[in-house]
């Protein structure tokens, strides 16, 4: 953690090198916004996209390597197995996932970065390739695993639609700071809001349970993680879920709405602004925050968020535990390394927003490049020495 929290200003300038454009505030310095399970503001952010932004940094990055031939892509590989000689990771066994051939390749040394096992489990944000296999290959070959308990389910994914989908669709935490959750108190509304026969929006204040500011209202909406995905399941279990699936709650922005409609009326000198003229002006304001966000859930769910409360279920997002590393991010296989969400290291039994993908810059932009070269150095000296003592022995025999 400590190492992290040191290079963590470096992977901001890094990506800021890259073209990520994080939010600035009026005098140019980089702006925080809060986030699930703090209390301040201390999140680097770019508008409600960090995770995607960041991603398309550091692919750029990549393309310019590839386009200069230091990489070499294998695009569509499956790695199968890894390849141990004297017990070093010499190399892995892979196979073409469009020729269905099994290749080989040699290396000093091997990196896995495979991503989580999110997907062990039925719900889950994970894409489905990242299946776990190569971490789970690298455990048969002798590297050891940590905390495999420990895993994040995120509160705020769109539910799914039916029994055939285990995928969701993950809306960013970031949707917390303005959208407030809650169920229908009673029964009878919850069956009503079911069948169809009344709308979220016919329910008064008083007929609705805002439990997270209820059970805790220091956070209110902003509870960790942990916290607001086991509420929403305690709540849904009680049979207060929203949807056919009777696997969905609300979040709400009809509150953020109307503040922001008042503010800016205030702002804009207008006077006894109309309710119509406040959810206007409101509305903007939400838009320009959440636009992309609110687009992507009109396109899956076919509900206008603007006019109806979100619906959100938890699901499985990040697996905290992984292949075991030591501080050099080397498995117990000598010379196999595993970086990413794919090793346990940095986040204990929980993970605050935003630093996974911290974890996963720090770990492929500053800490493996100094610490595989050591490993890789050794390598090469012993075996430039064992092959100076070969042709020794060799001349001596003649
Ligand atoms: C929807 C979503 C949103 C997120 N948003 C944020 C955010 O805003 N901020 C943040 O900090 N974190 C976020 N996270 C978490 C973060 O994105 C991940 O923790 C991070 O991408 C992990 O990076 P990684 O490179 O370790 O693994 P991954 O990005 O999972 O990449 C692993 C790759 O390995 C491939 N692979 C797996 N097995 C094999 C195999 N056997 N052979 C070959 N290839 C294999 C997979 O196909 C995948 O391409 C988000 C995660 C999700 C799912």
């Amino acid at each position: 953690m400590y190492r992290l929290a040191e290079v963590s200003a470096n992977i901001i300038d890094q990506c800021v090198a890259q073209g990520v454009p994080f939010a600035r505030d009026y005098g140019g310095l980089l702006d925080n916004r809060s986030f699930g399970g703090v209390l301040v503001s201390r999140t680097f952010y770019a508008k409600g996209q960090t995770g995607q932004q960041l991603l398309l940094g550091a692919y750029s990055a990549m393309n310019r390597q590839i386009a200069r031939g230091k990489i070499e892509m294998f695009n569509r590989h499956e790695m199968l197995d890894v390849v141990v000689v004297d017990g070093k990771a010499r190399g892995i066994i892979a196979r073409n996932l469009i020729t269905g051939e099994i290749e080989r390749h040699s290396a000093h040394a091997v990196v896995v970065g495979s991503g989580g096992y999110g997907n062990v489990y039925f719900l889950s944000t994970n894409a489905m390739g990242s299946n776990a296999t190569a971490a789970w290959k690298i455990h048969k070959k002798g590297a050891y695993f940590a905390n495999p308990c420990y895993t994040q389910i995120h509160p705020t994914c769109i539910p799914r639609s039916g029994d055939y989908q285990s995928k969701l669709t993950l809306m960013s935490e970031s949707l917390r700071n303005d959208g407030r959750i809650w169920v229908p108190k009673n029964m009878d509304d919850v069956l009503a809001i079911r069948e169809g026969s009344k709308k979220p929006t016919d329910l008064s204040e008083d007929e609705r349970d805002y439990y997270l500011e209820r059970r805790y209202p220091a956070f209110g909406n902003l509870v960790p993680r942990d916290v607001a995905s086991r509420a929403a399941k305690e709540r849904c279990d009680a049979g207060f879920g929203v949807n056919q699936t009777g696997e969905a709650v609300y979040l709400d922005f009809a509150s953020a709405i109307n503040r922001y409609g008042k503010e800016q009326a205030k702002i804009h000198n207008i006077e006894n602004a109309s309710e119509a003229k406040i959810y206007e002006l409101g509305q903007a304001i939400v838009e320009a925050k959440y636009g992309n966000l609110f687009q992507m859930y009109e396109k899956i769910v076919d509900q206008n968020p603007y006019k109806t409360p979100m619906m959100i279920y938890p699901a499985v997002h990040y697996t905290m535990g992984g292949v075991w590393v030591d501080y050099n991010l080397m498995t117990t296989i000598p010379g196999c390394y595993c970086i990413g969400e794919a090793n346990f290291s940095d986040h204990g039994a929980n993970r605050l927003g935003a630093s996974a993908l911290m974890q996963g810059l720090a770990d492929g932009y500053f800490v493996l490049p100094y610490t595989i070269e050591i490993f890789c150095l050794v390598i090469f000296v012993q075996e430039k020495f064992q092959r100076k003592l070969k042709n020794l022995m060799k001349q001596k025999k003649k």
